[in-house]
């Protein structure tokens, strides 16, 4: 049967669709900064606990995103529970962003904020972070207009492992009251600074968590928005009520509760990252200095003949030349040290064949 085609809204026909680059990951996966072992036994086994009859019910995440706040020092108000810190990103386009809006980003950063609000009929406006990739400070306060009204700043920022100071975050907050200003802090874990305390305090701030990185749990999809009690009211009402499901809202309370497993991960990442950072230096590699579990690296014109060498020595990293900016850069999560090794070997190996002319 032929028809006419039914058209979409024309903001999702001009959409590419988006898929990040999976497939294979077999390998040591250094390519999209997730925790590079496993999530805490105590969390496998509360899923295991989880009974035939429990997955019969919908998920009520109630209680658990209680036990969040709670975590937090925040109030269940202030807090909602989200697949994934992606979720939150979009559950803020779709209840603050409108026609005629502006949504304000730092670039090079985390490619779903531009996704999701091109969804909406706002108006993406980005600042380019000049070559040292430090947070464009005074260049994002110059770019805020009246119709600012989303700022998404990944703090540290993805992929350039950069951060924004606590003075910064609350100076642009300031100059911006018409907007949400949202802290990504999706890597907080390892940076350890964060302005979740300032929640309620800050009318416009608005945090976002996830379980996904340190916690070691990117396949459950859950993350966390915590912003005032007025905002959250906007948010609740675009969430869908069943987006984190039972298994997930099983996992949280014991990942939660197994804080020696997230430190005991935290500080095998920093000591590895120490040491790979060392070692890429010792490379004549140049890096950019990093807050969190990546680090870029500038490789150059063979980019992506240094991402198959690596993936052939069982390595998998992460391209990140078409990001603004980021030509010739790759992005390598840090994982533990004996990985950090296997990773710096595979390296010195790459350079090694360039000099050596084996390489064109
Ligand atoms: N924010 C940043 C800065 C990220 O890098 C990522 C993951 N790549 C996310 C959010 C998404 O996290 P989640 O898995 O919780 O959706």
């Amino acid at each position: 049967m032929t028809g006419i085609a039914v058209k979409p809204r024309a903001r999702v026909a001009a959409m590419p669709e988006y898929h990040p680059p999976l497939g294979n990951r077999d390998l040591t996966r250094l390519d999209f900064n997730e925790n590079t072992l496993a999530c805490s036994p105590r969390v496998a086994e509360a899923i295991r606990l989880l009974t035939c009859e429990r997955l019969t019910k919908y998920p009520e995440r109630g209680t658990v995103e209680a036990r969040a706040a709670a975590h937090l020092r925040l109030d269940p108000e202030q807090v909602v529970l989200t697949n994934g810190v992606d979720e939150a990103i979009h559950v803020l386009c779709q209840a603050f962003l409108e026609a005629g809006d502006e949504l304000l980003l730092p670039v090079p950063t985390y490619t779903m904020y531009e996704i999701y609000a091109a969804q909406t009929d706002a108006r993406l406006v980005t600042v380019q972070a000049g070559e040292d990739f430090a947070f464009p400070y005074e260049r994002m306060l110059a770019a805020i207009t009246p119709r600012t009204k989303l700022i998404c700043i990944a703090n540290p920022n993805s992929p350039t492992g950069s951060v924004t100071t606590r003075e910064q975050i609350l100076a642009i907050c300031a100059a911006a009251p018409q907007a949400i200003v949202l802290a990504d802090e999706a890597y907080f874990h390892f940076f350890g600074e964060t302005v979740i305390d300032l929640v309620g305090q800050i009318p416009n701030l608005a945090v976002a968590r996830t379980f996904s990185k340190a916690y070691g749990l990117a396949g459950l999809r859950l993350g966390l928005l915590a912003s005032s009690a007025e905002n959250m009211r906007w948010i609740r009402r675009v969430l869908s009520p069943y987006s984190v499901n039972s298994v997930a809202l099983a996992a949280l309370p014991a990942a939660l509760d197994d804080q020696l497993y997230l430190e005991t991960y935290v500080t095998e990442v920093k000591r590895a990252r120490m040491e790979f950072l060392l070692d890429l230096t010792g490379l004549n590699l140049r890096i950019w200095p990093t807050q969190a579990n990546f680090v870029l690296v500038d490789i150059g014109a063979d980019h992506r003949g240094f991402v198959e060498h690596m993936r052939q020595a069982g390595i998998l990293v992460r391209d990140r030349s078409a990001d603004p900016g980021c030509q010739g850069l790759v992005r390598i999560t840090i994982g533990t040290r004996e990985q950090m090794r296997r990773a710096s070997i595979a390296i010195e190996n790459y350079l090694a064949q360039c000099k050596s002319g084996d390489r064109a």
